[in-house]
């Protein structure tokens, strides 16, 4: 049994797993905060370091057996620190979640005020939703876009920190097409005493590779998710001051996790060392190219986006002057083999199962090799299903089929086996 493929060891499955492998080679991946990881990746985290219990740290584990899990974990944390150059990291955060979770929980006690962007102006739930932990533990307060032109107004918010005094100040974004200055975050957070946590989940492959300025220098602590633009295993990481260091592992483990899932270290630490590589800048620069390309053809296409255009990976489609909503247009779309996300845009009058807004993203595409032109394309055919769909649904035929064109041109996983 053991040695078994999974497609002799469990058909059901592998069936399962055979067409969703059919569907990532036949359908554009559009949305921001997804990527597709390397083979090596994915070795990585299919491999036999899922077999065991590491409770604890390099060195210092709860279990014994664990030589080669200090080696591989040691050499994760190094290429962590290297590569964006920070001090100290914790690579065992199992989600972005978690790692948010454990930063707050280092540095803030219950019952603290934390101020972020809420989730309906672009922030990530963990960025204290009610609905959240981080809305529950903590006190929240808000930040917001400016309602004129979508963009982060820093004297705004240094007004607001000034009022609200919190102990806490996140920057960071799940939807929010523009540049983060980290640095004046920074100096908001020293009039008003507060920490700084950085959550990079979505540009970290942008800041590896110096696409977008760096929050090491301004932050006490930074998060980041390592799936999205950072290419590696679905999973998340710590980095932070030395001074923060022995709080952070602490408040990792024990304090929210237990035994770390040590097959998807070693997937993230090869991601790390392939952020190292030469075609990574390039591929970075490449996703903020295209991004614009994209953005560009849909403004040809009469698009409002949320602050006319974007800096970085993803851009935010205002759907409001097409009568469609963005549920409606993402479900469209999937028809016609590309997958975006409904997403709310700032101060959306339509609730969030429904949203106004789309957020494209081109982390995706670009791993497949895709350019500035193709990007226009998948604009155009983009404009083509949410502007015609509804009324001529052939449309989604002709679209899909030159989907399929693009998606043969630029083959993603082509001799993967199950
Ligand atoms: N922080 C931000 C800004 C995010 O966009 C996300 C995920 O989308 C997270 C944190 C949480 O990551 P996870 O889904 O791994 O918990």
């Amino acid at each position: 049994m053991i040695n078994r493929t999974l497609a002799q060891a469990d058909p059901q499955m592998a069936e399962i797993l055979g067409a969703e492998l059919n569907r990532q080679q036949e359908t554009l991946m559009l949305i921001p905060s997804e990527n597709y990881a390397s083979r090596a990746v994915m070795a990585a985290a299919g491999s036999v370091f899922t077999n065991k219990y590491a409770e604890g740290y390099p060195g210092n584990r709860y279990y014994n057996g664990c030589k080669f899990y200090d080696q591989m974990e040691q050499l994760c944390i190094d290429r962590a620190k290297k590569l964006f150059g920070a001090d100290h990291a914790n690579v065992q955060l199992h989600t972005g979640s978690q790692a948010n979770m454990a930063a707050y929980h280092a540095l803030i006690k219950p019952g603290d005020r934390i101020l972020a962007m809420s989730v309906a102006q672009g922030g990530h739930l963990t960025h204290g939703a009610p609905v959240n932990f981080s809305g529950q533990m903590y006190q929240p307060h808000f930040y917001s876009v400016s309602r004129e032109n979508g963009w982060l107004d820093y004297d705004e918010i240094a007004q607001i920190a000034r009022e609200v005094k919190p102990r806490l100040i996140v920057a960071g974004a799940s939807a929010y097409p523009r540049i983060i200055d980290f640095e004046r975050f920074r100096a908001i957070a020293d009039e008003v005493g507060a920490y700084v946590v950085s959550d990079i989940a979505h540009i970290a492959g942008l800041v590896a590779a110096k696409c977008h300025p760096d929050p090491i220098p301004f932050s006490d602590v930074v998060t980041t998710t390592t799936h999205k633009t950072l290419r590696g295993p679905r999973g998340a990481l710590i980095l932070c001051k030395s001074e923060y260091a022995s709080a952070i592992d602490r408040a990792v483990f024990p304090g929210v996790q237990a035994g770390p899932l040590m097959h998807i270290i070693a997937a993230k630490a090869v991601a790390l060392h392939e952020a190292e590589q030469v075609g990574f800048h390039e591929y970075q620069h490449q996703i903020i190219s295209n991004a614009q390309a994209l953005a560009q053809s849909l403004l040809e296409e009469g698009f409002d986006l949320i602050t006319g255009g974007t800096d970085n990976h993803l851009m935010l489609v205002d759907l409001r002057n097409k009568n469609i909503s963005g549920h409606e247009a993402a479900d469209l779309c999937e028809q016609a083999n590309m997958v975006v996300n409904f997403n709310l845009i700032p101060y959306d009058p339509r609730p969030p199962r429904e949203t106004s807004g789309i957020r494209p993203g081109t982390p995706g595409i670009t791993t497949r090799g895709m350019k500035e032109a193709e990007a226009a394309l998948i604009g155009k055919l983009l404009a083509r299903v949410i502007n015609d769909a509804p009324t001529n649904p052939a449309v989604l035929d002709e679209v899909r089929a030159q989907v399929l064109e693009l998606c043969h041109s630029f083959p993603i996983y082509a001799d993967l086996e199950i």
